[in-house]
């Protein structure tokens, strides 16, 4: 029997404000433990929440980029269960009416593309972390994350594939750092990702028993989880058995899946309206005035740069990785007026550079005008482009100008075809074997020349003219 996969993420993103979502505390990372806390994100009793603005404006962003739509009112559920990471013994999350519902995604995923359907989009806080001692049987509570806000992302169950889970999760993400509400570093866990899936016999409309995968901190471990669970689950069906509804927990070292806990012992979190927040109320307004500040996203600028700088594909996919590349990109392409070499450059060496020596792109010591400089000296024969390559290490070790560069090692390509004709004759003439070995037919001996011409002129002979003046030259006119 042939089975197919059915697969639906739960996707939670920190949001990077610079507040908690109910208190002033600060949001910032790696700070001693306990010391972005405050009475509110305690959980002390007798406080109250303020609910920082920002917050809201952050999911509606995501919730507009993801062709949602928006609820005018939503509203504060407590979703109640004990852990010691959560110092309320509830959790201010929204249940049953969310910020935002029916969106989706499109996916460039084979030829067909894929839309995956996003259920809904809330917003909430996130909890505190536990510390494991080694040494001692010890546990320790750090809250400095109780209280940073998170939206969670709830899809369909769209997905066919663990690819396609893959696929979407990058999607997000790059919409999410795009629009610079989220740092999306799956390690320091701001970008996370719960992934359910199922099993159903090829053509069967109705979903099989679905598990619940965690403790995935990577693209690639949230794809190989759902293989190893698609095998798993697969391997049960096979042998007669019934797949149990259950959340297992990825486990990287081995590769495997472990259940955590059964449908028995699953929450009954005891939803209910927070009694002490009102309604989100979103207007219209605010809603056309936070459209008004996204951001051209990925995908259409992808869809952009392919139509306006006739660059391939794969070109466009590599220099819309972040908006930093894309920008530097479009000024190196507007400033030569040569979009596929400004690619070339872009993609080759510079971001080979980048990651060479672990520099971010918004400090690339060669600037986007100077690039773009380098590519029209080319163009217009001032070097050539073995030439430009020299010139290119030395900017981006001394980050001067190609010019300044040029001008200092005496650079010039020579393109007046009377010297370069005298070199050519003084080639052929001291290699007549070779100049036999052409005329005989071996057509490979004419990079021996083109080499030898390099060789004279110290690389800065232009390499098309050289070209024309041997070809004519060896066959004897
Ligand atoms: P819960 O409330 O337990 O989290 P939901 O109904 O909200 O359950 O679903 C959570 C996620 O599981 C969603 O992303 C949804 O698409 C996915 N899902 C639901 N049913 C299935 C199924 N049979 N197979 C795979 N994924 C599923
Ligand atoms: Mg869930
Ligand atoms: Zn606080």
């Amino acid at each position: 029997m042939e089975y197919e996969p059915v697969i639906g993420l739960e996707v939670h993103a920190q949001l990077k404000t610079n507040t908690k979502i109910f208190c002033g505390c600060s949001t910032a990372f790696g700070a001693p433990p306990n010391t972005h806390t405050c009475p509110v994100c305690l959980g002390m009793p007798g406080v109250l929440p303020v609910l920082n603005r920002t917050v809201v404006e952050y999911a509606v962003k995501m919730a507009l980029a993801t062709h949602c739509t928006i609820n005018h009112v939503s509203e504060w559920a407590r979703k109640n269960y004990f852990y010691p990471d959560l110092p309320k013994g509830y959790q201010i999350s929204q249940y049953d009416r969310p910020l935002a519902e029916r969106g989706y995604v499109d996916l460039d995923i084979n030829e067909e593309g894929k839309r995956v359907n996003i259920t809904r989009i809330h917003m909430e806080e996130d909890a505190g972390k536990l510390i494991h001692d080694e040494s001692a049987p010890v546990s320790y509570v750090d809250l400095n994350r109780a209280g940073v806000p998170l939206i969670e992302i709830v899809s369909e169950p769209d997905m066919r594939s663990p690819e396609e889970g893959a696929a979407y999760l990058r999607r997000l993400h790059e919409i999410l750092v795009y629009l610079e509400i989220c740092d999306g570093n799956m390690e320091e866990g701001n970008f996370r990702c719960d992934a359910n899936v199922s099993l159903r016999p090829k053509g069967e409309p109705a979903f099989g028993t679905r598990t619940e995968l965690k403790n995935m901190n990577s693209f690639r471990n949230v794809q190989r989880a759902l293989e190893y669970e698609i095998r798993r689950q697969q391997y049960v069906l096979e042998s007669g058995g019934t797949v149990i509804q259950e959340t297992r927990l990825w486990d990287d070292a081995r590769g495997t899946t472990l259940p955590m806990r059964g449908k028995e012992e699953a929450h009954d979190y005891r939803y209910f309206p927070d009694p002490d927040l009102v309604p989100v109320t979103v207007a219209d307004e605010w809603i056309d005035e936070i459209r008004r500040t996204l951001p051209e996203l990925p995908r259409e600028k992808r869809e952009r740069f392919i139509r306006e700088y006739e660059i391939p594909a794969y070109d466009a996919g590599v220099l819309t990785a972040s908006r930093a590349i894309a920008d530097y990109y479009e000024q190196v392409a507007t400033r030569c007026g040569k979009p596929k070499a400004a690619s070339n450059w872009v993609m080759g060496d510079i971001l080979g550079h980048i990651k060479e020596d672990k520099v971010e792109m918004e400090d690339c010591p060669i600037t986007a005008a100077d690039l773009g400089n380098l590519v029209r000296l080319i163009d217009d024969g001032t070097i050539s482009g073995k030439m430009a390559k020299d010139v290119f290490e030395e900017m981006w070790s001394s980050g001067e100008k190609p010019e300044t560069v040029i001008k200092k090692r005496g650079l010039v390509q020579i393109t007046d075809a009377g010297a370069l004709e005298a070199v050519v004759d003084e080639v052929i003439a001291a290699n007549p074997a070779q100049v036999e070995q052409f005329r005989g037919g071996k057509e490979k001996v004419f990079g021996f020349f083109v080499g030898q011409v390099m060789k004279k002129t110290k690389g800065q002979a232009s390499p098309g003219l050289v070209n024309e003046i041997l070809k004519r030259k060896l066959s004897g006119s």
